[in-house]
């Protein structure tokens, strides 16, 4: 088994033992043949969830939003008049689809995410062994009401099982029509507890008190929301009561990563950075019914982050992070802790964001294949093994 030792699991220094896929145990000492990797008080926590992204959008360019929109309907009009004039977005929808799934698990996975909510129809790629990240495989979803029109979205709805999550954008846009579309949904009967709502711009303080007697949760993506309509949900009760959590949406509209999406977030609302984290961990996997995901404990999956000693999540980068493992298989890090875990065959040297880390060598060299690039990340040559 690998032991983590002097690891700060919410501000408690403690050991964590991790057999195989899971979490053995937190707080037992080492064991007579366990590797041991002493973290000397650098900060375990659970592998961050992203709770709504669509996976193959994220090598797109951002596109600037002229003038604001009111609502959703006038956005996805203005992406659909430039997908046919704009030479550089043309140019990205043609790239095949494997090439642009694979880029969204790199996009998460570098930014500590070790979960997706993947919105749209789960691609067979998804599922992979091999794919960077896990991606939540049990779920129902709806575009919009706007999109798909009632039926259909009465018929997902319908169809999915109450203990998996059901997804649907809504109330997405500042005007009375946004805020109509979540009361439509109501009288559907397509607010559950298992229903999950995309955005909410536009819920004012009834639309809260419904959601949240309806036991639903909000999957809030500032970044999105401040970019297509200068404003944002009101968050802060509905997080307090563990309803909320966080997602970065497409690099179309949202924010790099999740990171920056939580350093957005911190800015929005009044929270302190512990209930912040829970928007990405506990109240995530609470809300996608992901029962082993989000925890440190035993029995958990052993999707891990470590962060150096006493940051706040809010306030770390990508090129921060000392180690993201995924079912217990280290992925990316810090040359140092990498090459504590396994050996340096399994390593290759990259730069990202201009900081010499280690990506795991089968991932590097898939990447290395691809036409495009995740922006930032330099794969050094073939030869560049870490130490
Ligand atoms: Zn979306």
């Amino acid at each position: 088994m690998l032991a983590l030792i002097n690891a700060d699991v919410e501000g408690r220094r403690t050991q964590v033992r991790i057999g195989g896929s899971r979490i053995a145990s937190v707080g037992e000492p080492p064991e007579a043949h366990d590797r041991v990797l002493d973290l000397a008080g650098d900060r375990l926590l659970p592998g961050l969830i992203n709770a709504h992204d669509h996976l193959p959008l994220n090598h797109l360019p951002r596109l600037e939003p002229a003038p604001r929109y009111q609502n959703v309907r006038e956005w996805i009009a203005a992406v659909d008049r430039r997908r046919r004039v704009d030479g550089p977005l043309k140019a990205a929808v043609a790239v095949p689809m494997a090439e642009r799934l694979l880029l969204g698990g790199v996009k998460n996975l570098l930014s500590g995410v070790t979960t997706v909510a993947h919105h749209d129809p789960l691609y067979p790629d998804l599922c992979e062994i091999q794919y960077p990240v896990r991606v939540v495989r049990r779920y129902g979803w709806a575009h919009s009401l706007y999109v798909e029109g009632e039926a259909k979205t009465l018929e997902s709805q319908r169809r999915t099982p109450a203990d998996w999550p059901w997804i649907i954008h809504a109330a997405e846009g500042l005007d009375e029509g946004a805020r109509e579309e979540f009361w439509r949904l109501d009288r559907l009967g397509c607010l559950k507890a298992n229903t999950l709502i995309v955005h909410g711009v536009a819920l004012g303080g009834p639309e809260r008190r419904r959601l949240s007697a309806a036991s639903a949760g909000l999957i809030w993506c500032p970044a999105s929301n401040l970019h297509l309509f200068g404003a944002t949900a009101e968050v802060a009760e509905l997080a307090r009561e563990g309803r909320v959590a966080i997602g970065t949406d497409s690099r179309l509209t949202g924010s790099r990563d999740l990171l920056e999406e939580l350093h957005i977030a911190a800015q929005q609302v009044a929270l302190n950075p512990s209930e912040l984290e829970s928007l990405v961990t506990r109240d995530a996997a609470r809300l996608l019914h992901l029962p082993d995901c989000g925890i440190v404990a035993p029995g958990a999956r052993a999707d891990l982050l470590v962060l150096p000693q006493g940051v706040a999540l809010e306030g770390v980068h990508r090129a921060d992070i000392r180690l993201v493992m995924v079912d217990g298989i280290p992925l990316y890090g810090d040359l140092d802790v990498a090459g504590s875990l396994a050996g340096a065959a399994r390593w290759v040297e990259v730069h990202v964001d201009g900081r010499v880390k280690a990506l795991e060598a089968s991932l590097a060299e898939r990447l290395r294949r691809l036409a495009s690039r995740e922006p930032g990340l330099e794969l050094a040559a073939a030869t560049g093994r870490a130490a």
